[in-house]
């Protein structure tokens, strides 16, 4: 088996080494021309240098050449590269339209002419209006329910005070002035406004403590006298005040001095206030000035 073996390659390498020779005869002499004599290996040699030449030929070819478009990675490709260019296309011809429209009626507007609008709407028959039903959902009823409950502590706009024992009070006028703002709940105006010349004093309305003297950012001084029945008097803008917490103050007493402090007040004025149970009372209507 070894030994036939080596008789096959043998006779492989003498093939490779055996001369062949191309020569022309001459029919009518018979004369031979030699034009080539070469071994067996030159010839496989050269077969293959023809074969490397070709590759390449073929591989620049459809790297770089014509033959590229034959590849169907390629069709692909192009096939995305059309359908952006595509959508760019469209999106610049809307852009153009917009355009043109809003030049026409900048046009429009530049000969005097009255022009609405240059949106043009169209009708979508797509929507089928006859199906929208119009009776409220179930969240909409919860949502207007919680809105009216939390309406419920709020002060109603057309409230109109029933207080009708404070009749029995004699209420001090809380500065000598004129009123320059009036109560007004539409306004959310809460008490009336007293103008009067810069270190007027400001006296308790009522008899009462004070539960409240302090200066806040919007109200500047202010002090707060709870008096019987759950009325409440409250004053604010004050320059100072001359009483504090838990003073008790007798009706018409000095509490403080009328200034223009806080933030809401622009005037040298007294805002007061009379509140009972929780509800704002107009004072002008147990005051008179
Ligand atoms: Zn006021």
């Amino acid at each position: 088996m070894a030994k036939s073996n080596k008789s096959y390659l043998q006779s492989i390498f003498n093939f490779f080494l055996k001369s062949y020779k191309i020569s022309s005869v001459n029919k009518s002499t018979l004369q031979e021309t030699p034009l080539s004599i070469f071994k067996a290996y030159q010839l496989f040699i050269y077969i293959i240098y023809l074969l490397f030449i070709f590759c390449v030929v073929i591989f620049i070819l459809t790297a770089y050449g014509p033959l590229q478009n034959l590849l169907p990675q390629s069709a692909y490709f192009k096939k995305s590269e059309l359908i952006e260019l595509m959508v760019k296309v469209d999106s610049l011809e809307s852009n153009l339209l917009q355009k043109s429209k809003y030049i026409f009626v900048l046009d429009k507007i530049i000969n005097g002419e009255v022009v609405d609008s240059f949106i043009q709407t169209q009708n979508d028959s797509t929507i089928i209006f006859n199906d929208i039903t119009l009776t409220p959902s179930k969240e909409d009823s919860l949502l207007r329910h919680f809105v009216e409950n939390e309406e419920l502590y709020n002060i109603p706009a057309d409230y109109t005070a029933e207080n009708a024992d404070l009749e029995d009070f004699v209420f001090f006028k809380p500065a000598d002035g004129m009123i320059s703002s009036f109560f007004d709940m539409k306004e959310q105006h809460w008490g009336i406004d007293i103008v009067a010349n810069t270190n007027t004093s400001v006296k308790a309305t009522l008899d009462g403590v004070v539960i409240f003297s302090d200066w806040s950012v919007s109200s500047g001084h202010t002090i707060i006298i709870q008096h019987v029945d759950n009325i409440i008097s409250v004053y604010m803008h004050n320059a100072s005040l001359t009483k504090k917490s838990n003073d008790f103050v007798k009706s018409g007493e000095v509490i403080g001095i009328m200034g223009n402090s806080g933030e809401s007040s622009s005037d040298p004025h007294l805002h007061f206030e009379l509140w009972q149970n929780g509800t704002p009372i107009d004072p002008l209507e147990y005051l008179d000035f």
